[in-house]
Formats: C-alpha cells, sequence, structure tokens
C-alpha cells in the first residue's frame, strides 16, 4: 500500500524547482516551505521588495503536514474545564482565542489576496462525540465559545443526525464565526504560486545544520551547496532539530488519515443530502471526519509519538483503524472504498503552546503547531518575518507572552513518558475514533 496523500493528488503538483547548489547569498533565509515558511516568505516580500529572499525544502515544497492535515481553520479551540468562563484558565483561553481569530481572518485575507482556490467553506465545525459523557458543561462551555466571539450551538438525536447524515454522534457544539474548513493541499499550493519574484525556492534540498560566519552571517548547509544570509527564518514544525535547535519544548507526533471515493448519488441520498461538514472530538486521540463537498469521507483517528516514521507495513494497520472509524459512521463504508491513505508529522508542546523566539542574533523559529498550524501556521509566518525586521505589534506580543511550550524530560524519561500518556488518552478516545 502506498502512502499517498489524497489531498496533494487532488490538487496536483506545481512545477518542480531547482535544488539549492554551490555558494550562495541571500537577505533573508526561509527554512521549510510550509505554511508558516511561505507565509513568511510573503510577509517579507511585501516587507522588503528590494531583498533576496530564499527558501528551502527538503522536500517538493508545499507537501508536508500544511498539505496533508485535515483542512480545519480554526478560531476557537473546544475550552478545557478549567478555561471555562469565570474560571482561573479563562484569561488564557481569551487571549488563545484571539490569536486563533486573528490567525483564522490571516487564512481569510491570504486566500483573497492570492485568489486561492481551496474549497474554502465559512460554515463552522462541530465539537462531536458518540458517547454523551464526552461532552460534559454544554451551558458553560457555549457560554464560554460565546464570551469570545464564537457562535455556538448545542445539538443533540435527531436534530444532529439531519446536519450529519449518520446516528453515530450524539451530541454536538456547532461552533461557528472563524471556524472554517478547506482542502489542504490547494491552499498551501495556492500559496506557493503566489510567491513574488524576489523569493526563490529550491526545493529538494535538505538543510542539514545551520553555522555562524564573519560579519553576523548564519550559513546554511545543504548536501549539494550552502547559502549565507543575515536573517534565518527556521519554520521547520516537527522537524526543528534537524536545524539544530534542540531544546524547543516540541516534540513531533505522526499522524494517519484516509480519503473515500465520493459516495454514490444513491448513498449521498440516504444521509439525506447533507451539506458538508467536519467534526472534531472532544478528545485529544479522537477521531477528526470530514465530509467533503465532492462527497468524500475523510477520517484521522490515529495519531502517536513515534521515534521513527510508520512503515507502510505499518500504515495497512492504520488503514484498518480507519475502516472502523469509517464503519461506525457509514456502515455502508469499507477498505475496498478507500483511496487514499497518508501519514503526516506534527509539532505539539507539552502546554499546548508554541515555541516562538528569537534564537539566536539572526536566527527565528517556530514549531509546535498542536494541531491548529493551518491558521496559527499562517499568522506566525507573518509574525516571524515582522520580528525579525525588527517590528512589534500587539497581537505578536500576545504570541509572545503565550509561546511557553513547557518543559519536558530528556531522552528516554521523554519517550516512555510520552508513550504512557498516548496509551491513557488511547483508552479514553476509544468510543470517539
Ligand atoms: C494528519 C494531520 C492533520 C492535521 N489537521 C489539522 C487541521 O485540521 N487544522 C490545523 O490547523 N492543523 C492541522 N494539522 C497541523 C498542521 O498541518 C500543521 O500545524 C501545519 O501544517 C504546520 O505548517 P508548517 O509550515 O509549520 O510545517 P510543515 O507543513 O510541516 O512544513 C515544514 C517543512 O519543512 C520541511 N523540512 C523538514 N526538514 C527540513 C530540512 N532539514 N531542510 C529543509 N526543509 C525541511 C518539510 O519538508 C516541510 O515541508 C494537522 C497535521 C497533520 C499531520
Amino acid at each position: 500500500m502506498e502512502n499517498v496523500c489524497g489531498w496533494i493528488a487532488q490538487a496536483g503538483n506545481s512545477a518542480e524547482r531547482d535544488r539549492l547548489s554551490g555558494r550562495q547569498k541571500a537577505d533573508w533565509l526561509v527554512i521549510g516551505a510550509g505554511i508558516t515558511g511561505l507565509c513568511a516568505a510573503h510577509t517579507l516580500a511585501e516587507m522588503h521588495p528590494q531583498a533576496r529572499i530564499v527558501v528551502v525544502d527538503r522536500q517538493r515544497a508545499a507537501q508536508g503536514a500544511s498539505a496533508r492535515n485535515s483542512g480545519f481553520v480554526v478560531g476557537h479551540e473546544h475550552p478545557a474545564t478549567d478555561e471555562l468562563l469565570g474560571h482561573p484558565g479563562f484569561a488564557g483561553y481569551e487571549v488563545d482565542t484571539e490569536i486563533s481569530r486573528v490567525a483564522s481572518a490571516e487564512v481569510r485575507q491570504r486566500i483573497v489576496r492570492h485568489g486561492i482556490e481551496c474549497d474554502f467553506r465559512d460554515s463552522g465545525y462541530y465539537f462531536a462525540v458518540s458517547d454523551p459523557a464526552k461532552l460534559t458543561h454544554v451551558e458553560e462551555k457555549l457560554k464560554t465559545l460565546n464570551a469570545v466571539g464564537a457562535s455556538a450551538q448545542f445539538l443533540q438525536g435527531e436534530q444532529l443526525a439531519r446536519k450529519l447524515g449518520t446516528r453515530h454522534y450524539q451530541a454536538a457544539i456547532w461552533c461557528g464565526n472563524g471556524n472554517a474548513l478547506l482542502q489542504p493541499a490547494k491552499y498551501v499550493k495556492g500559496l506557493l504560486e503566489a510567491l513574488p519574484e524576489n523569493v526563490t525556492l529550491y526545493e529538494n534540498t535538505d538543510i542539514t545544520g545551520l553555522e555562524r560566519v564573519g560579519q553576523g552571517q548564519v550559513r546554511a548547509n545543504s548536501v549539494d551547496g550552502s547559502i549565507e544570509a543575515k536573517q534565518v527564518l527556521v519554520c521547520l514544525n516537527a522537524f526543528i532539530p534537524r536545524s539544530g535547535i534542540d531544546d524547543s519544548g516540541t516534540f513531533p507526533m505522526e499522524l494517519s488519515a484516509s480519503l473515500t471515493r465520493p459516495l454514490s448519488d444513491k448513498e449521498f441520498q440516504a444521509t439525506g443530502a447533507v451539506e458538508p461538514w467536519g467534526v472534531l472530538s472532544t478528545r485529544p486521540l479522537g477521531a477528526t471526519v470530514r465530509l467533503t463537498p465532492d462527497r468524500r469521507v475523510m477520517i484521522r483517528n490515529t495519531a502517536e509519538y513515534r521515534s521513527r516514521d510508520l512503515t507502510n507495513r505499518e500504515l495497512v494497520l492504520r488503514r484498518q483503524h480507519h475502516v472502523l472509524g469509517l464503519q461506525r459512521r457509514f456502515p455502508f463504508l469499507g477498505e475496498q472504498d478507500i483511496q487514499y491513505t497518508w501519514t503526516g508529522h506534527l509539532s505539539a508542546s507539552r502546554s499546548g503552546q508554541p515555541f516562538f523566539a528569537k534564537v539566536e542574533e539572526g536566527v527565528y523559529a517556530v514549531a509546535g503547531c498542536n494541531g491548529s498550524g493551518v491558521a496559527r501556521g499562517s499568522l506566525w509566518g507573518r509574525l516571524l518575518a515582522q520580528m525579525s525586521s525588527g517590528g512589534s505589534s500587539p497581537i505578536l506580543e500576545s504570541v509572545m507572552s503565550r509561546a511557553q511550550p513547557g518543559w519536558l524530560p530528556p531522552k528516554p524519561l521523554l519517550d516512555i513518558g510520552a508513550m504512557l500518556r498516548m496509551r491513557v488518552e488511547a483508552v479514553r478516545a476509544r468510543t470517539e475514533i
């Protein structure tokens, strides 16, 4: 079985760019051509039209997690119990939500400015559960979400089944006003193809390390060449240690997802011909599911802390897990109906907050999207570009104030702790996969 991302297959490839070769110089170097790196490059190009800005990626650009995610544009996170209105964590939740709302607006602005066709749907999404016990404090959650600018509504039973076309879910909070869905590979491909002329992109260029050279320059080395720049922006997400930044307080996770064929007319009518939707779980390891505008079902119901990538054989087992999740929701779908199965890496932190920092003179980095990097990555790219240009703004200050990813124990304690935590979370989410 091949590891093929359905979103990328549908979006198609951009023209291939050269790899970096020889010794080069630039004013700005951006490492990583995902949403974050590409948004950083756009902002730098707008701010410094005369500058030479170079972006490098170790594989094809715009084909990492930024293309492989579930396409939720997160403006409002599901509030935890201690973040509810009147609880001590609410103040932090309010700041985080303000950041997310600005981030979500950033996505909309990029889509409009660059004319990106990415099936953007400003229709909100659901925090839905199969086991009603997994959705507690409903009234308080509605009040909390509404207090931070969301439009939130509780649905259950028949009313919910009519919206989703499945009776699997028993209760949900629909949350709109800032929350949206898009086709991720089309969004990030749109960012890539809109890069202006003063941005040069090199693909298949694996940066193996950074070193400081004379006159305040930093050199990034790859197998076939090197590039020196005064300012380097590290936008590597889960791969941040590859730049030599080992103490970001973030750790990688590997997720897997499948996308089915389009539902037939008969199957679609049987669901009640519902509008496209997206469901997030209230549990960290519960399933993320979408019914897409072209009537396919996407499910992402595995997330693992791993020290090495999943093999294709292991991915076959993950796909069986996807089948289980699909059949719970749409019993007529089986393994034969899956057209694409893939993996992707995200960067997580213990606190749920990012690493966002000036690492040393001329080196700036961000990681720790914690599963909401479509919107946040779009904003962080802009803010990292602003910070490295000496700028400041209230939203940059808010991001900096919250950028505390939390302490991680050294390996092997981290490996053991993360594995145990994942097992506990998997048990807690077992009704929601
Ligand atoms: C399955 C899945 C589902 C998700 N669902 C959602 C969702 O619904 N909503 C949401 O907001 N977020 C979601 N996320 C998270 C989201 O995808 C990420 O937060 C976001 O894509 C981060 O963008 P980025 O540009 O920072 O990183 P990436 O897209 O990971 O880009 C980093 C780039 O760096 C490159 N790179 C790595 N090493 C090197 C090197 N040594 N040299 C040069 N380049 C290198 C990689 O090839 C990659 O292109 C999901 C993630 C996954 C995996």
